[in-house]
C-alpha cells in the first residue's frame, strides 16, 4: 500500500509514535523513527521494523530545535530523494493549574508541541510542494478542542496544531497535499501512566466506550490518512478518542 514511501514519525521511540512507526512499515513505507532522549528504544524499534520484514531507519533530532529540524530533513531527502508522509507525533505534558505555572513550563510544551511542528513541515513542505504529493498527519488532542483544567500549555499547543493543521492543508491542497490532525483521548502510553488511578477512573467514566485507547487503534487512524485512498481528506481533526468528543 505505501510501497516506496518515505515516511518520518517524530517521536517514535515510545507510545503513539512507535505503533505508526511499526503500522506504516508494515503498511510498506520506509520508516524514519525520530527520537530525542530515547535512543535504545528509537533503536529497537527500527529492529522491530526490520524482523517483521520492513525497512526502517532512526534518527535523533529535538524537535524543538529550528536549526536540527532544518538538518534533519536535508538529511532524509538527500538520503532518499522524497519525503512523502510526515507524522508529527511527538509531544509532551508540563501539567499545572495556570495561577502556578512557570514560564519555562509554558514555553517548553509549546516548542516540542507546537512549533516542532512547524519546524519539521517548514522544510518538509518544500519537497512536498516540488513532488506535488505528501501526507501530513499531525497529533493534536481531545484537550486541544474541548480544553482541560491543569493543562493550559498543553491544550494551547493541541489548539494551535489544529489551527496549523488547517492553514497548511489550504496552502498545500492545490499541489495534491493532505494535511490533517489526529485528536486522541486517552491513550494508553507512558504519557498517561503517571496519572493516579482516581483521575484514571474519572476519565474513564467520560468516554462513551468506557475503556482508554491502545496506541495502535491512533495508529489505524493516522494510517488510513497517509494512504492513497485518503487523498480527497484534507484540513480535518480525526477524534480517535472512544466517543469523548462528539
Ligand atoms: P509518550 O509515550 O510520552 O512519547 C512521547 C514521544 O515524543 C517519545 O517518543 C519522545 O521521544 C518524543 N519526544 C518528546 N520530546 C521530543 C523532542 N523534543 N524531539 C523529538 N521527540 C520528542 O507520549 P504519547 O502518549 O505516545 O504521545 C504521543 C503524541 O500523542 C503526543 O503529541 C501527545 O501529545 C499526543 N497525545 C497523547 C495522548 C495520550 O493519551 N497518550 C492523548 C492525546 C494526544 P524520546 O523519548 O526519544 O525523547
Amino acid at each position: 500500500m505505501l510501497e516506496g514511501k518515505i515516511a518520518v514519525v517524530t517521536g517514535a521511540s515510545r507510545g503513539i509514535g512507535r505503533a505508526v512507526a511499526l503500522k506504516l512499515a508494515e503498511d510498506g513505507a520506509l520508516v524514519i523513527v525520530n527520537y530525542n532522549g530515547s535512543k535504545e528504544k528509537a533503536l529497537e524499534v527500527k529492529e522491530e521494523i526490520g524482523k517483521k520484514g520492513g525497512k526502517a531507519e532512526a534518527y535523533r533530532c529535538d524537535v524543538s530545535d529550528f536549526s536540527a529540524c532544518e538538518a534533519f530533513i536535508a538529511e532524509i531527502i538527500k538520503e532518499h530523494g522524497r519525503l512523502d508522509i510526515l507524522v508529527n507525533n511527538a509531544g509532551i505534558t508540563r501539567d499545572g493549574l495556570l495561577m502556578k505555572m512557570s514560564e519555562e513550563d509554558f514555553d517548553k510544551v509549546l516548542a516540542t508541541n507546537l512549533k516542532g511542528a512547524f519546524n519539521t513541515l517548514r522544510f518538509a513542505s518544500r519537497q512536498m510542494l516540488k513532488q506535488r504529493n505528501g501526507r501530513v498527519i499531525n497529533m493534536a488532542s481531545v484537550v486541544g478542542v474541548a480544553g482541560n483544567a491543569g493543562q493550559a500549555n498543553y491544550a494551547a499547543s493541541k489548539a494551535g496544531i489544529i489551527g496549523l493543521t488547517k492553514s497548511a492543508a489550504r496552502e498545500m491542497a492545490s499541489r495534491g497535499i493532505t494535511v490533517n490532525a489526529v485528536a486522541p483521548g486517552f491513550i494508553e502510553t507512558d504519557m498517561t501512566e503517571v496519572l493516579s488511578d482516581k483521575v484514571k477512573e474519572t476519565s474513564v467514566s467520560q468516554i462513551p466506550l468506557g475503556r482508554f485507547g491502545k496506541a495502535e487503534d491512533v495508529a489505524a487512524a493516522v494510517s488510513f490518512l497517509a494512504s492513497e485512498e485518503a487523498g480527497y481528506i484534507t484540513g480535518q481533526v480525526l477524534h480517535v478518542d472512544g466517543g469523548m468528543a462528539m
